[in-house]
């Protein structure tokens, strides 16, 4: 049986509390396997350990990542500490810099026995993914700020090499989703009416979309697609967009199925991965024991996924789709609200309804 090295990142607020969540069901699950998949290991990095050291990431974690099999990361970032430019420390960013996780894969599916945040019963049908570029886009700008006194510059990068890989990320996903019965239509989202950089953004999405037949491509822009996530969202199935633009609208597509909580996400280069839930610190609810773990329970099922895939490990696709059947079935309990819903089930409720719910699965 493979073994994987596991780097742990808990970062800072909730990140630290999803994260001893996420250790206590992987326990469970690969108890419930008899097999020990990962061997995991703790690293420092986040605000409080810029805070407490003068680095957000010491150089000893980052070497550990680039060794490391797969990542699984809680969340960084402190709204009180800062770096001297005023900016958050944000070290996921340099993360998904460095090991070139270009692909910020977010899917988007409604869980059922939750209520929904939208009246129309198609809400249940939501389930759609969408994949952020994440080494380029506006985010280049972070640190290459042209600034006078009067005037700031954040530069937008658009490479062909940069879109061509995620854009071939998306169709792969598409093409993929689409054996599984999903729609396989592919939607590249832009402001190419506008800006230069967004037309030379869907110019490459158009031609890539080209060469893969099965999967539908369309384009639209990100305005528009902000409208229909909220009036029809259960109409997308594979979404492609620059970084700032995928930024904001993961936050919406949380939304619609309930909050941040209940969001995971994969940070996917062709070297490394790195698994998280989508949201960050949460430093209003720290330590209060509300902080939902599914997203972050729903990203070790991805990141299982994503290492079957790879390895083509049918012993780990079995233990992804045995933890995801847990998770649904335990939030399908009545008793199981999280305060997100309006409920009172925090971290650790849920956790052990996850918990007994692998327990007894079939
Ligand atoms: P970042 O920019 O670092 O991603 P953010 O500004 O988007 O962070 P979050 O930390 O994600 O902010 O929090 C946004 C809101 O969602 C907050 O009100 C927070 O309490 C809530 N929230 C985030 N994660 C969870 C969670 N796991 N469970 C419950 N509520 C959450």
């Amino acid at each position: 049986m493979t073994r994987y090295s596991l780097a742990l990142l808990p970062g800072d607020g909730i990140g630290v509390e999803v994260m001893d969540a996420a250790l206590a069901v992987l326990d469970t699950l690969e108890r419930r396997l008899g097999a020990t998949y990962f061997l995991r290991r703790p690293y420092p990095g986040g605000a409080q350990c810029y805070a407490d050291t003068g680095s957000a990431l010491p150089a000893e974690t980052m070497s550990a990542l680039k060794n490391a099999d797969v990542i699984l990361f809680g969340a960084m970032g402190l709204p009180h500490i800062r770096y001297p430019d005023g900016t958050e420390i944000a070290p996921q960013l340099d993360i998904r810099m460095e090991l070139e996780l270009y692909a910020g894969v977010r899917p988007i599916r409604a869980l059922p026995g939750l209520a929904s945040p939208l009246s129309d019963p198609r809400a249940a049908d939501i389930d759609f993914v969408l994949v952020r570029e994440q080494t380029e886009g506006l985010f280049y700008a972070r640190g290459r700020a042209v600034v006078t006194h009067d005037d700031v510059l954040d530069t937008m990068r658009i490479s062909r090499a940069g879109t061509t890989r995620v854009a071939d990320f998306a169709l792969a996903l598409g093409s993929r989703r689409q054996l599984r019965g999903k729609p396989g239509r592919v939607t590249c989202v832009d402001k190419a009416n506008v800006f230069t950089s967004m037309a030379f953004f869907r110019e490459v999405f158009v031609e890539r979309a080209a060469l893969v037949t099965e999967v539908r491509a369309d384009c639209a822009y990100v305005d528009a697609t902000a409208l229909n996530l909220v009036l029809k969202p259960w109409t997308f199935d594979v979404l492609v967009t620059e970084n700032m633009f995928g930024d904001i609208l993961s936050d919406l597509a949380a939304a619609l199925i309930g909050g941040m909580g209940m969001a995971p996400s994969g940070d996917i280069g062709d070297e490394h991965a790195l698994f998280q839930p989508a949201h960050g610190s949460a430093p209003d609810i720290v330590g209060t024991g509300r902080a939902n773990p599914t997203a972050m329970l729903l990203s070790i099922v991805m990141m299982l996924d994503w290492l079957a895939e790879r390895d083509r490990s049918s012993p780990l696709a079995d233990a992804a789709a045995l933890l995801d059947g847990a998770i649904a079935s335990a939030l399908a309990q009545r008793e199981i609200v999280p305060f997100e819903f309006g409920g009172t089930s925090g971290t650790r409720e849920i956790t052990a309804a996850v918990i007994s719910a692998l327990q007894t699965a079939g």
